[in-house]
């Protein structure tokens, strides 16, 4: 409480300054308080050039912190995950660039985790249409595999996601065709490279697929049926009087089970589908079949990939993206430590651009995808439209239009002029950037992040026509 005693007082008595517009008597616990206040302003300044207050800052992370709106943000100094722990001595040796280069190194394979999907199953199953589905196409798009063509696939053919090159259906031929005969069949369609297989059939599974699943389970692989074209089987039930949607499913799938089991399939997984409704049915049960047993570093490519068929997915995805910010706001925090003024905004918002066009292709707000959603839902592109609430949504992601909305955002544009500020502070000023770059980055990329998921699940609801507040 230094300055707060009256000089030439005779008792101990504590002053408001007069320059501070105030004079006289204060009651002490304003005096603690301002004390408090001043320390704690000083820890945080000095906190990142020195090891205890940095330290003494982390134990004292409150559990939730006060921040705008319900973002529980990180902290700085947590940010640096295992695989690139090595950034942390980077920052420290002021080595802005190497830190820089290992996180987007870390981002970059991230993004590029191969998934290798093979759909085998004999012609005219739906494997076509089920890998167009998967894709996010419908049979007539442009890229689509081609459906309906009755002569037998006698080779492998490739298809890479639209959106994610990383990840690949594969349409295998029959087993058992002349061709490609069931007891070199793996061999020849190279089944190394793929992650697992899915064995389609519009009836019940037949003697080659079991063979081929046996020799599958050989090779140590997975396998999973999916008996298509449901949507089929369930309007034919529906011209029976005691038709019940649910009974119908549970005796179709304890058929499936059963033949299966009774070539000797012990635990057969199977999936009742329509490609044409992948909202329906099974398919999420696949995915949440998939994401379970592949191998953790493939998931968020098997979810990047799939089609928004329940809100479930996309809050996955929303969280996914999240759990990706704070390495973006580390980057940006190091591109800030560069020490010349204007480079760090200028980076961040090339970076933003990459970033929020993932947000809005991974949320199917880019307008192909939402052209697409309308003319497979029946429900006019306009009215798509007119759920959206966020302005990055069905727009071209640019610099320009990111910096317009991040000024309306009073908080970022208060530490954005900051940053910019901050830089020629001596000593403190590169590492204080730092955090403010960070904190303006994590803060942007969280709104941007959490007005598309919004608008994703606002945009699923219409086109299935439900209730779209959210
Ligand atoms: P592939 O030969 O195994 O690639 O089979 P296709 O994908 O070409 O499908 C054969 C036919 O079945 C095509 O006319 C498709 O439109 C139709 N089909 C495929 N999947 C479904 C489905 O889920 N539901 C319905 N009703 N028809 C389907």
């Amino acid at each position: 409480m230094h300055g707060g005693f009256h000089p030439k007082s005779s008792t101990l008595r504590l002053y408001a300054k007069q320059k501070e517009g105030v004079r006289g008597l204060v009651s002490v616990s304003t005096t603690v308080l301002d004390e408090v206040t001043n320390i704690r302003k000083y820890i945080r300044k000095m906190a990142p050039t020195d090891r205890v207050l940095s330290e003494y800052l982390r134990q004292q992370k409150p559990k939730k912190p006060e921040l705008d709106g319900d973002m529980n943000m990180e902290d700085p100094n947590d940010s640096f995950p295992e695989e690139i722990a090595a950034v942390k001595e980077d920052l420290e040796n002021n080595d802005t660039a190497a830190a820089a280069a290992k996180i987007q190194e870390y981002l970059d394979k991230q993004n590029n985790v191969p998934l290798n999907i093979a759909i085998t199953g004999e012609s005219g199953a739906g494997k076509s249409t089920f890998i167009n589905a998967f894709r996010g196409l419908s049979n007539d798009d442009e890229g689509a595999a081609p459906t309906g063509v009755t002569e037998t696939t006698v080779v492998v053919k490739e298809y890479s996601h639209p959106n994610y090159p990383n990840v690949t259906l594969w349409d295998l031929p029959g087993v058992g065709t002349p061709n490609f005969p069931s007891d070199t069949y793996l061999k020849l369609v190279g089944f190394e490279k793929f992650d697992f297989f899915i064995i389609i059939s519009d009836t019940r599974f037949r003697e080659n697929d079991i063979k081929l699943a046996k020799e599958i389970q050989r090779m140590k692989k997975k396998f999973y049926f999916v008996r298509s074209k449901i949507d089929n089987d369930i309007n034919a039930e529906k011209r029976k009087r005691d038709f019940n949607p649910e009974m119908a499913l549970v005796k179709m799938r304890e058929d499936c089970i059963g033949g299966l089991q009774g070539q000797s399939i012990e635990s057969p997984q199977v999936f009742l589908v329509s490609s044409f409704e992948l909202h329906l049915y099974d398919f999420s049960l696949l995915h949440q079949t998939l994401e379970r047993e592949l191998p953790a570093h493939k998931r968020d490519a098997l979810l990047f990939a799939m089609p928004n068929i329940n809100l479930e997915i996309i809050n996955k995805k929303k969280e996914a993206f999240q759990s990706k910010i704070k390495y973006w706001a580390t980057l940006s925090a190091a591109v800030a430590g560069a020490p010349v003024p204007g480079v760090s905004i200028c980076m961040d918002l090339s970076m933003m651009v990459n970033v929020v066009i993932d947000y809005v292709v991974g949320f199917g707000l880019n307008k192909p995808s939402l052209q697409k959603l309308s003319a497979s839902s029946g429900v006019p592109y306009t009215e798509l439209l007119d759920v959206l609430k966020s302005p990055l949504a069905a727009v071209k992601i640019t610099k320009e239009l990111l910096l317009k909305l991040l000024s309306q955002m009073a908080s970022t544009a208060a530490l954005m002029a900051l940053e910019e500020g901050s830089r020629w502070i001596p000593l403190i000023g590169i590492p204080l950037a730092m955090g403010l770059s960070f904190t303006t980055t994590y803060r942007a990329l969280n709104y941007f992040l959490t007005e598309l998921a919004d608008d994703a699940q606002r945009v699923f609801k219409r086109a299935l026509g439900l209730n779209t507040s959210v």
